[in-house]
């Protein structure tokens, strides 16, 4: 298959190499030099705009990091056209960033009024699932859309749900991030509590994790350095998912719990942390690295 890849970050980029290996034909771009170069020198075929990747495609994927870069990618805006004038009527769009659902719905009515086919599929599990495949992807749209879409996102997840119509794919991320975002801090501050008591956080994390407080973090993202070679902590929190990436995602769950007039007030809190650790100066560092914030009160 014929597929043009647009936004090639800690999560697309892996995801584009994963459809290379599985043998479809890519043509891949990025806004960023580095990101172009960095995924170019892995062997993605790297095109000169976006609108060059999906000249040919029959399926088109975007990995952007929030509503106002994929709104203004199909849509454009500022006098400058979007990418839904250059794609062919009977391609499929993926989306897979998390954005608002209203934004969603709003950019697939235009694609739909072009007869370009849309759903939203954003993801979870992390970049060590874009990079083993396994992601989980929560998908909005049609029931044919999503089979026509299936092949290609079996190749970079192994669970594919179906939340929904247009947008409920992002309403089901949202309700997942905000749950990650606030069992994160929890995590932490558990953590913290314990190293303060002079226990060990490695004996600690196995004692949790195989006890009733046992989460994903524990198992595959431990937020304290050391603990887990693998996760973000033990890499200066570089790469993994941005402090700045779930603030935006903790702001959709309260924009949104806001319009259905839904309680939320631990994500609201967590929000507010996040939000702090952002303006001390750790939006770039993986959010796992709210550790510190913890830490710093104690
Ligand atoms: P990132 O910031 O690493 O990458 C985003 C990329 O998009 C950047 O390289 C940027 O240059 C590029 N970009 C922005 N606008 C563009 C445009 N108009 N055309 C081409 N390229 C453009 O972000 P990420 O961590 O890869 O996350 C991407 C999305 O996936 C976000 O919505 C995030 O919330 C979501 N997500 C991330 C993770 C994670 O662990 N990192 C996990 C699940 C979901």
């Amino acid at each position: 298959m014929k597929i043009a890849f647009i936004g090639l970050g800690n999560m697309g980029g892996p995801m584009a190499l994963n459809l290379l290996k599985a043998g479809h034909t890519l043509s891949a771009f990025d806004l960023s030099a580095e990101a172009c170069k960095k995924f170019g020198g892995e062997g993605l075929p790297i095109a000169k705009s976006a609108a060059e990747t999906v000249a040919d495609a029959e399926v088109v994927i975007s990995m952007l990091p929030a509503s106002a870069h994929v709104e203004g990618l199909f849509l454009g805006g500022a006098g400058k056209p979007g990418l839904l004038e250059s794609i062919k009527a009977g391609t499929l769009v993926i989306d897979s960033s998390t954005i608002a659902a209203a934004t969603s719905r709003k950019v697939a009515e235009a694609a739909a009024a072009k007869g370009v086919a849309m759903i939203d599929a954003p993801v979870s599990g992390g970049t060590g699932g874009a990079i083993a495949g396994t992601l989980t992807f929560m998908v909005g749209g049609e029931t044919g859309d999503l089979e026509r879409a299936r092949p290609v996102l079996e190749k970079m997840g192994a669970n594919i749900f179906h939340a929904g119509a247009a947008g409920a794919g992002q309403t089901a991320k949202i309700c997942n991030n905000m749950l990650l975002g606030i069992l994160m801090i929890g995590t932490s501050e558990a953590l913290a509590l314990g190293v303060a008591n002079g226990l060990d956080p490695k004996v600690l994390s196995e004692i949790m994790r195989r006890s009733s407080g046992g989460n994903w973090a524990l198992e595959k993202y431990n937020p304290m350095p050391g603990v887990m070679e693998t996760s973000p902590a033990s890499k200066n929190y570089a790469g993994g998912f941005g402090t700045d990436l779930m603030l935006k995602d903790l702001g959709l769950a309260q924009e949104n719990a806001a319009a259905v007039r839904a309680a939320t007030p631990l994500g609201g809190l967590a929000r507010s942390l996040y939000a702090a650790h952002s303006l001390a100066g750790h939006g770039a560092l993986d959010f796992s690295s709210v550790l510190k914030l913890v830490q710093k009160a104690s």
